[in-house]
């Protein structure tokens, strides 16, 4: 279980990457394989370096089927939102989450009423949730609790929640909250930088919390996080309220659900 959300957070992070430069990186080897032509075009075949350009040239197109691929891997991490319920998502995705937190860690999952719909996809969605938990997992050895809470946040309080950079409106939240260690405020500074890691050689990969802040981004939300050594850490994601178009209501959500399970 635990080899399968490494792979997968790694896997995201990848195709984040590859995505960016995998383009550019294309039009560089385009430029060697076109001088490479030039210089072709210039040599006899009996020429001695005739072969070495044909090398060049070879290794090139070897690199750019390379980058097709890491680029048609990258479009396949876009996102495929729907209009879901959060909630549900979340009672989905709590056997898993017990299964991943083991007997010391007491789960409690509290979900808000009526809480509005977003536009999210699913599956990134479970991948922001399973990070979270395995970082609360793993800041609470001797065990602990998370709680989990969704609440609709109306636009009259979303300016409340400290980040002046919110623009208000009306938001779902989802607080992850934990029990554990806590951060001092120099690695809270860092926790969403990639590769940025505490953990031993081998356990982290420091690619889980960049991987949920870019799909919470994606989605066209905010995450903040909230920690103090010894007490624990609470991280709150607030993702727009999507309200449908009276056409699309309720048979959307319907079919959201489904294509979910
Ligand atoms: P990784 O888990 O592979 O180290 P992440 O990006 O998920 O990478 O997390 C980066 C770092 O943030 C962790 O190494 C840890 O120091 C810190 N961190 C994240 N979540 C928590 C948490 N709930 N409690 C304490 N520290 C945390």
């Amino acid at each position: 279980l635990e080899a399968q959300f490494a792979q997968a957070q790694k896997m995201q992070a990848v195709g984040q990457l590859a995505g960016g430069v995998a383009h550019d990186f294309n039009n560089v080897l385009q430029a060697i394989i076109g001088y490479s032509d030039l210089l072709l075009a210039n040599h006899r075949p009996t020429d001695p370096s005739f072969q070495d350009i044909m090398q060049i040239k070879q290794n090139a197109n070897r690199a750019a089927s390379l980058v097709r691929q890491l680029l048609a891997f990258s479009r396949r991490q876009t996102l495929r939102p729907q209009v879901i319920q959060l909630g549900e998502g979340l009672s989905d995705l709590s056997l898993l989450l017990k299964r991943l937190l083991g007997e010391t860690v007491e789960l409690d999952l509290r979900h808000g009423r009526d809480l509005w719909l977003v536009k999210a996809d699913v599956n990134q969605f479970e991948q922001v949730i399973v990070n979270l938990a395995v970082n609360a997992r793993d800041a609470m050895p001797e065990g602990g609790r998370l709680t989990i809470r969704t609440a609709n946040v109306p636009a009259a309080e979303s300016g409340a929640y400290g980040d002046r950079t919110m623009p208000a409106g009306d938001y779902v939240m989802v607080e992850v909250a934990d029990t554990g260690s806590g951060m001092p405020p120099e690695v809270i500074e860092k926790i969403f930088e990639p590769f940025f890691t505490t953990k031993e050689v081998g356990k982290g990969t420091g690619l889980g919390l960049s991987t949920v802040y870019g799909i919470v981004k994606q989605t066209g939300g905010f995450i903040f996080c909230e920690s103090e050594v010894g007490r624990g850490t609470t991280f709150r994601i607030f993702l727009p309220r999507h309200v449908p178009a009276e056409a699309e209501e309720a048979p959307k959500a319907e079919t959201a659900k489904k294509q979910a399970a």
